[in-house]
């Protein structure tokens, strides 16, 4: 079997029709997780023994004719998704040895399928980040050159996936931590609708932003996987009752405003010509006035810190994780927390302290909330007239490691598409648009669809006409 140009669809063809074993599949990819990822450290750990009899199981399940669309298949999970029993450390010092007690909702669920996991992926410390560069136990290298950033956070299950050491992989996306690694990989990276897809058991970061969603290869790989994780959850006050998604159709607004200035040229040219391919295939190009969206990544960068600030104060040295001992609790809080952290999570923590402090909060974190609706509201009325909003995923290609580690804003400039979809709480997918050259090298670009309130089947009907005329 070529992993290279496997998919889901694939795999579940020849699964059922016993061309190969769900054994034998995972053991391809046991076989080129040893082979490549000591170059690309994509796992912060390999469960090849609980994986094989995972496939053992499934097998069984094929047998018997009771396979689903994910039985056998071999997936990657993001290190903040708990799994009961195994580590999670969201790749921090803090939790270095913390097991969890128990699964995630998604887990249950890919559980009940019979999919194998294959391992926990590297990822920024507590999904801060674009790069993979914050995590505690050293960065991830982009398969596709590995003197560059897979992106991040979800980086290394991006790069499990462009690597064919995972046939598909888990991340989660709170400022666009599925997708700007799906740009930079050349993936399919799909942040869900918010409350489409259950967060229990998943390491909150902001809870008003996160989600878990899908990293694949192609777009129908992507629809079967957020089929099997999405649907109610009383778990999570948030879930969504019922969620429904149809396709509406394909009328694309550009925010032309927005997209002026910031860009790479060489990214820009190819988000141009996939709207032009778009516009071949039956879209409707309509220019859309979204005037709040420059203040995206400001208020993005008010609201997701306090969010950590408040979310991360449960991690005292007493119930979960790393414990510095002290001569009095209020020390082994502080050494706890000194020793724990790594740079970037701190800086957030103090960043997100300060805009909810008494004497501020009015001026930055209430005035952030109000930029907030307005985005909301920009949406809102573009979707009175498009069916998606089309704008890059990145601002550039995946770029060196080092090159931006040092610079936190130089980092948080790489969000500055990517968050507005989050604050509005709408779908938005990452496809493959073209490439850009850098040192000889093409590097993917992906193309942002950015939807209604559960418009991902629209999304995934544009994404089908970007895949095909590629
Ligand atoms: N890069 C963004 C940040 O650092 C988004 C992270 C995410 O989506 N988890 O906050």
């Amino acid at each position: 079997m070529d992993l290279s140009k496997l998919t889901i669809v694939e795999a579940r063809r020849a699964l059922d029709a016993k061309e190969y074993s769900a054994l034998d599949l995972t053991n391809a990819y046991l076989e080129n997780i040893a082979e490549r990822d000591g170059e690309i450290h994509a796992y912060l750990e390999v469960w090849a023994d609980s994986a094989r009899e995972e496939a053992k199981k499934a097998d069984e399940m094929i047998a018997r004719g009771e396979s689903k669309p994910l039985t056998g298949i071999p997936i990657a999970v993001k290190d903040n998704i708990l799994i009961k029993g195994r580590i999670a450390s969201s790749s921090s010092k803090i939790l270095e040895n913390y097991r969890a007690s128990y699964d995630a909702t998604v887990i249950t669920k890919l559980k009940a399928q019979g999919a194998v996991f294959l391992g926990r992926t590297n990822m920024d410390e507590f999904a801060m980040g674009s790069s993979t560069e914050n995590s505690a136990y050293g960065p991830t290298k982009n398969p596709l050159d590995t003197s560059r950033v897979p992106g991040g956070s979800s980086g290394g299950s991006a790069a499990a996936v462009a690597a064919n050491m995972a046939l598909a992989a888990l991340g989660s996306d709170t400022g666009g931590s599925i997708r700007q690694p799906a740009s930079h990989c050349g993936l399919v990276g799909l942040k869900t609708t918010y409350g489409s897809v259950s967060r229990f058991g998943l390491m909150p970061m902001g809870s008003s932003l996160d989600q878990i969603g899908p990293l694949t290869k192609t777009i129908e790989d992507a629809r079967i996987l957020f089929s099997a994780i999405a649907g109610h959850d009383p778990n999570d006050s948030t879930s969504l009752k019922a969620f429904e998604s149809k396709a509406t159709g394909k009328r694309i607004g550009v925010p032309r405003a927005f997209l002026e200035k910031g860009i790479d040229p060489d990214v820009k040219k190819v988000f141009d010509e996939t709207l032009e391919r778009l516009a071949k295939s039956g879209a409707t190009l309509v220019d859309v006035d979204m005037p709040n969206l420059p203040y995206a990544l400001p208020v993005y960068y008010i609201v997701c810190p306090a969010e950590v600030s408040t979310n991360l104060a449960r991690y005292d040295g007493i119930r979960y994780g790393l414990s510095v001992p002290g001569a009095t609790v209020q020390e082994v809080y502080t050494k706890t927390r000194a020793a724990g952290f790594g740079p970037e999570v701190r800086r957030r923590i103090l960043i997100g302290t300060f805009v909810l402090s008494s004497g501020y909060s009015d001026a930055y974190y209430r005035k952030a909330r109000s930029v907030r609706s307005l985005i909301r509201a920009d949406f809102a009325r573009a979707f009175e007239s498009v069916d998606a909003v089309a704008m890059p995923t990145a601002p550039g290609p995946a770029f060196k490691i080092g090159e931006k580690a040092s610079d936190p804003l130089a980092m948080y400039l790489e969000d500055i598409f990517s968050v507005t979809a989050n604050l509005a709480g709408v779908p938005a997918i990452s496809v493959p648009g073209g490439t850009v050259t850098r040192d000889g090298t093409n590097l993917p670009v992906g193309f942002q669809l950015i939807g209604p309130w559960q418009g991902e089947e629209t999304l995934f009907t544009i994404g089908s006409d970007i895949e095909r005329t590629r």
